[in-house]
């Protein structure tokens, strides 16, 4: 139920952005967190402030012309939303799937601004992508549609504006050709226009690991609050792309077997623990299936095409591919099987009945907001060494990145303890990040 004070509000979210399913769920989200802090600090129910929050700043939609290899002319939807820029330059990954559409960007793009408050650092919401889909073509394909959609977004993004990074479907790779092509187009080697580069090109150490480390650090600070950890743990992990891969290396280095993982063509299962070495190959280097290293691994290892990954018994459950991937009923199944905790990897991946059943169950639950914002908090690393053209150790950034989750997990468990929900990181996180981001919001006047 939501609060009355917040219901028209909502209402008029459903009313102004009509058929953005995957929208309404963010907001509601959090909206179902905030009517505690109203009743708290009526304060924040007043000058339409929760509402300018739910609106975002600019919404850029934007035709991405390209040639493919037959000499076709191919056309693409390219957007980027820039939420909300109180805290900072808008700050968010650009993702490339068929399913993108505005809805999908501006529900990113909302979280987006929440988390990047939790992080503590100076970093505003936004997000962005298109209905492109890599697979299947070139590098010079893939090459040309990245300069094609950066030739329009170029104009609209810059180091103190708005910072895009990678996310589903866009990786160093792509991130390469986009930052050459706003080089080319600006004649400025502006370093931190962009986050996720290549470590010779301006990239930071452990940005590429940075959302699995993170949200495996994430984790495991909720399991010690019940004196538990990852050592000789089960744990399934759902995708196989970069958050899934280095949630499953920094399990395995704390001692944590990965029995499973999947991508959208199916999930392999190995009861001895997964060969990250070369999944790692498989995924990463040949750009290949979780079929293909089934093949490469031959006995011992079961592919299941389809099929739920959430099947698979398990202690601990990490959600990293997309959004509402895992259901009520895979949370049903979940805790029936024993599961202690969840950590999302990817954003929304749980759907709300999914996350009322873990709560329900008193299974640990960490939200993405909160367990997946070692990316963009290690994204913001990045442009502090753009800004010094400095360049730290991977010892030394790894670091700053453990105590930022520390901090977050921290900051979200005393603020449900504060709102009298101990242990209920949603509220938590939802919380502690709209306060930052409402109480700037409010200095800043009405703009
Ligand atoms: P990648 O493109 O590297 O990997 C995505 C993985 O998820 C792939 O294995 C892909 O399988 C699978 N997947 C994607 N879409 C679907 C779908 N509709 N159905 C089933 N499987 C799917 O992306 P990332 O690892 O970067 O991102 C994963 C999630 O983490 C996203 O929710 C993203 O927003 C979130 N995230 C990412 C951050 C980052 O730093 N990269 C930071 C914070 C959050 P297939 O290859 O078959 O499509």
């Amino acid at each position: 139920m939501l609060d009355e004070k917040l219901e028209p509000i909502y209402a008029d979210v459903l009313r102004r952005n009509p058929g953005e399913d995957e929208f309404h769920q963010a907001v509601r989200e959090v909206l179902d967190s905030l009517g505690a802090v109203i009743a708290k600090h009526p304060i924040y129910a007043e000058g339409a402030l929760i509402e300018r929050l739910c609106e975002p700043e600019r919404q850029i939609i934007f035709r991405v012309p390209w040639v493919d290899d037959q000499n076709r002319v191919q056309i693409n939807r390219g957007f980027r939303v820039q939420f909300n820029s109180a805290l900072g330059p808008y700050k968010g990954g650009i993702r490339f799937h068929p399913s993108v559409l505005l809805g999908t960007i501006k529900f990113l793009g909302f979280e987006q601004t929440f988390k990047n408050a939790l992080t503590g650092m100076p970093i505003g919401g936004g997000k962005g992508g298109s209905d492109f889909d890599p697979k299947g073509r070139s590098e010079n394909e893939i090459m040309r549609f990245c300069q094609s959609f950066m030739t329009e977004l170029g104009r609209h993004i810059g180091e103190h504006t708005d910072v895009p990074a990678g996310d589903i479907g866009v990786g160093q790779r792509e991130l390469g050709y986009m930052f050459g092509q706003y080089k080319r187009i600006t004649n400025r080697y502006e370093s931190g226009v962009l986050t996720g580069k290549g470590l010779n090109w301006g990239g930071s150490r452990v940005r590429t690991e940075a959302t699995g480390y993170g949200a495996v650090y994430f984790v495991d600070c909720m399991l010690r609050t019940r004196g538990q950890s990852f050592d000789g743990k089960r744990v399934v992990v759902s995708g196989a792309g970069n958050v899934a891969i280095y949630t499953m290396q920094k399990v395995a280095s704390l001692g944590g077997r990965i029995i499973a993982c999947s991508d959208s063509e199916g999930y392999i299962v190995e009861e001895n623990g997964i060969d990250l070495e070369l999944l790692k190959e498989v995924k990463e280097r040949r750009r290949g299936r979780v079929s293909d290293y089934a093949k490469l691994r031959g006995s011992g290892v079961i592919f299941k095409p389809n099929g739920r990954v959430w099947d698979v018994p398990a202690d601990i459950a990490m959600p990293s591919a997309t959004q509402n991937e895992l259901t009520g009923q895979d949370a049903r199944t979940l805790v029936k099987n024993g599961v202690i905790a969840v950590g999302e990897g990817a954003n929304m991946p749980c759907t709300p009945e999914a996350v009322r059943a873990f709560l329900d169950a008193k299974v640990l639950f960490g939200p993405g907001k909160a367990a997946n914002a070692g990316g963009v908090a290690t994204s913001a690393l990045e442009m502090q060494q753009n800004a010094s053209r400095d360049s730290w150790s991977f010892e030394t950034t790894e670091k700053r990145l453990s105590e930022i989750m520390h901090g977050i997990h921290d900051r979200c468990a005393q603020t449900a303890d504060e709102y009298g929900a101990p242990g209920n990181y949603v509220l938590g996180a939802n919380i502690a990040g709209f306060m930052r981001v409402a109480e700037a919001v409010r200095a800043l006047g009405v703009i």
